[in-house]
């Protein structure tokens, strides 16, 4: 037993006084939110950073996620194909917005939706793919897009495993017709809460702009149905402060990941992820998976009587989720069923030390 818990995450954060020199201008100006000075500031220090042309902060990713589809204007009712295998944001997102998800199944290998099961699912009623990063393992982006302008079908990714990521030499966030990110305090990068729209259309800017307003045009015109998606001056200061740092936080990342990668390589029940060469991964997550559920579930409970705390993430698959009743259960998802039987999520961030490391590997070797 460690003494001090170990959890899956832990956020990273500025220097104390980074920030409190940088938010300090905010009593004098008393401009804490409604698109501020920091909130454009980070949209131009994104763009430079991730390379990509547009995007759009939002209060947190969900609300990127349902902004970027109501942006879209789809017509009620139509059908996006997507993933069960992700946080359930995700499927809300299509749900809340009036859409009807249609779960494709996600390849074994590295758990992305599974791009030769999509042209299947396709009907009239089809509008879009959603397809999620998981991990921040790239989907086939080049096969999407085929299938995306054969059928005429729009694609939004779920990047919010990829912050920053490169593949093939393009930003991760530069795939698709937008691309949505989280900057949750348990993200690679945080702004406490937030999220953000990435996109090729410059026309969405203004359209998500407004959006995110309540739908407001101007003083006296309401144009759309939005909501309150503003990221506010304190959020966008601690993404400013933080995004300075984030090289080093994933480099740190990059590190922790090799040390696990050498010892659990080791054992031969469990199986981590093989990295992509094309791939700059941002290393935000250590997925390992057991040989079977019985497995899984014994090194979750070993690890959690000895203070540290995995997650079975994605675990169950978001269709299979007790809100839909079971509405998705005749789905055919063998693939995503078993893999979130056996998948379990490794502490992992960049301040956690190799001892404690060295301890996680341990404690699962006694079980395996
Ligand atoms: C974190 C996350 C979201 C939601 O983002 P929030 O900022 O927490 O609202 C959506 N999709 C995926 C895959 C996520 O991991």
């Amino acid at each position: 037993m460690i003494e001090k818990p170990v959890y899956v995450t832990r956020s990273s954060l500025p220097a104390y006084e980074e920030y409190i020199e940088m938010i300090r201008p905010m009593w004098e100006n008393h401009r804490l939110t409604n698109m501020g000075e920091y909130h454009q500031r980070l949209e131009e220090k994104l763009k430079d950073f991730l390379q990509i042309s547009n995007i759009s902060l939002m209060v947190n990713g969900h609300t990127a996620l349902e902004m970027a589809i109501q942006a879209m204007d789809f017509p009620k009712g139509s059908e996006i194909i997507t993933t069960p295998f992700t946080f359930i944001s995700t499927t809300h997102a299509i749900i809340r917005n009036g859409m009807v998800p249609v779960f494709c199944d996600i390849k074994l290998s590295d758990f992305t939706i599974d791009e030769n099961k999509i042209e299947n699912l396709i009907t009239d009623k089809t509008v879009a793919i959603l397809p999620v990063h998981v991990y921040g393992n790239v989907c086939n982006y080049t096969r999407i897009d085929e299938i995306s302008k054969k059928y005429n079908l729009k694609v939004l990714y779920d990047a919010a495993h990829t912050f920053g990521e490169r593949i093939d030499d393009s930003s991760v966030e530069s795939l698709g017709d937008v691309s949505v990110l989280s900057f949750h305090a348990t993200k690679v990068f945080n702004t406490i809460e937030g999220g953000a729209v990435c996109f090729k259309d410059e026309k969405l800017y203004q359209k998500l702009y407004n959006l995110k307003n309540f739908g407001i045009r101007s003083e006296e015109i309401v144009e759309a149905v939005g909501a309150n998606g503003k990221m506010n001056e304190f959020c966008a200061a601690m993404g400013i402060c933080n995004l300075r740092h984030i090289r080093n936080e994933i480099k740190k990342r990059e590190n922790n990941t090799l040390y696990y990668d050498a010892r659990l390589s080791l054992i031969s029940d469990i199986t981590v992820r093989k990295r992509d060469p094309r791939i700059d991964y941002n290393y935000g997550y250590y997925p390992v998976l057991f040989v079977s559920e019985d497995q899984r579930n014994r090194v979750y409970e070993k690890l959690k009587e000895n203070n540290i705390y995995a997650r079975k993430y994605f675990y169950p698959i978001t269709s299979d989720q007790k809100c839909f009743l079971e509405e998705y259960k005749d789905v055919k998802l063998e693939n995503a069923r078993d893999i979130s039987k056996r998948i379990l999520t490794l502490p992992l961030y960049s301040d956690l030390e190799e001892c404690e490391i060295e301890k996680v590997c341990n404690y699962i070797k006694l079980v395996c």
